[in-house]
This record gives C-alpha cells, structure tokens and sequence, in this order.
C-alpha cells in the first residue's frame, strides 16, 4: 500500500467501508494537530471497497476502539517513511463506554454516571452482552 504521504505514523488498513469515519470519531482523531487522512471506498482484492486512516503521527492509538468496530483492520507502523510494524486487532473481551445499552429499564438508562459495560458473549457473530440487565448489543 501506499505509505508515502507519511513519515512517521500510523496508517489503518482494511477497514469495511464506511467504517472510516466511525473509527475516526470514536478514536477522537479530529483533535489530533497532525495530519490525518480518511481514505473511503479506496479498491481492495480482498474487501471490494475499504476504507484506511493515515495519521502523520506515532500515536497511542486505543486497539479496542479499532477492535470493536473493525476487528478486521491492520494497523501499520510507518518510521522514517517505512512500514516497520503491522499488527493486527481483535474484538475486546469487554468494553467500556463505547456503546450504549438500548433496555429502557436498563440501570445504565436510569444511572447516567455508569460506565456502559459490555462483554463478549459470542466471538463468532460479535455479540455483546449488558454486564447489567444481560441483554444483547445490537
Ligand atoms: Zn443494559
């Protein structure tokens, strides 16, 4: 892939299309002051479309946000303009706050100062439950 744009960051590849943004946002790449590129719908062998973040800086960048919204990504270390690092993510066992549980009785609904916490439940459809009132994630 084309890394030339960046000397030292990340880039974040292979993500389904239009999830781009998603992970932008959740990520709060937009108050970053480098640079940061979203490519969308860019061709794929493997995907079809995909859509690849390009941050020009060695950041921490949080592996679970990316995991759960995208646990097919690749994320790509470039130094000195050369991909040194490719790694790859996973679903999280848990999340915390990235997701708000959809129950109106729900405490978390009721208690707003609660964390939203979910856990994984069944790797194989990504299914997540409600550490409170148990129900699924949609
Ligand atoms: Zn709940």
């Amino acid at each position: 892939m084309n890394i030339d744009s960046i000397k030292n960051g990340i880039v974040i590849d292979h993500i389904g299309a239009k999830k781009g943004m998603e992970i932008y946002e959740a990520l709060h790449l937009k108050d970053l002051d480098c640079a940061v590129a979203i490519i969308t719908n860019a061709k794929s062998e493997k995907m079809g479309k995909k859509d690849i973040i390009k941050i020009d800086q060695d950041i921490n960048i949080d592996m679970e946000v990316i995991g759960f919204i995208e646990p097919n990504a690749t994320i790509n270390i470039v130094k000195d303009g050369k991909l040194i690092e490719k790694r790859g993510v996973q679903l999280p066992e848990k999340i915390v706050n990235l997701a708000k549980c959809q129950n109106p009785r729900c405490i978390t609904s009721i208690e707003k100062d609660l964390d939203q916490i979910f856990t994984l439940t069944d790797k194989e459809n990504q299914v997540y439950r409600c550490k409170y009132c148990e129900m699924n994630l949609k």
